[in-house]
């Protein structure tokens, strides 16, 4: 097992890079069998920054045609939620009359999901889908359904593969859970 060190933590394997690939393989055939041959043109919407790289694997696996619009939400101190989402970057492109596939690293409290779901009804959206690399379910407080989840996971601190520990980590190609023991 491979350790990182991150300031003042350690982390631990514990996705490799294989399965987070098979697990989008698996939500990109479902999102197609979902919207190919559809008429419109439906948007990814892209939570930056720890959504950045699933986005990026998710896209190139999606056999019709769509758009990319980003937004920046944040929650996160440090390896816990504080509970208030700020929107720090407004969305990058008009979604009015689109549907939308919201695009999540992780869902955690769920609290993120509320918010986005309000933002995008605000821009009035004609419809929205969230689709999540990872979800957290013993932590997840909302009624919200997930249309997309790759995998579920445990309620622990993770990073890599666009997620970070105070921006630490992003780049780390498989995902890798907090060391209790180190
Ligand atoms: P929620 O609003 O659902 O509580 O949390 C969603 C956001 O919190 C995620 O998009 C992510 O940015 C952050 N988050 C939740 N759990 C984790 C985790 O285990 N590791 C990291 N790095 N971020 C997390
Ligand atoms: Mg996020």
């Amino acid at each position: 097992m491979e350790r990182v060190r991150l300031y003042d933590k350690t982390f631990k394997t514990f996705i490799p890079h294989e399965r987070i690939m098979e697990a989008i393989d698996r939500t990109a055939a479902k999102i197609n069998e979902d919207f190919r041959g559809c008429t419109d043109i439906p948007v990814l919407l892209c939570v930056l920054n720890g959504s950045i790289m699933f986005t990026a694997e998710l896209m190139q696996r999606l056999e019709f045609n769509c758009e990319l619009v980003s937004t920046k939400l944040t929650s996160y101190q440090g390896t816990g939620s504080t509970g208030k989402v700020k929107q720090a970057m407004g969305l990058t492109a008009d979604i009015a009359g689109k549907r939308v596939i919201i695009v999540e690293d992780i869902v955690d409290t769920g609290n993120t999901i509320v918010e986005l779901k309000k933002i995008l009804a605000g821009h009035e959206a004609a419809e929205s889908k969230v689709c999540t690399l990872l979800f957290k379910p013993d932590s997840y407080t909302k009624d919200i359904p997930l249309d997309y989840v790759a995998m579920e996971i445990p309620n622990d601190f993770i990073v890599g593969f666009g997620l970070d520990y105070n921006e630490l980590g992003r780049n780390l190609k498989d995902i890798y859970v907090l060391d209790e023991e180190a």
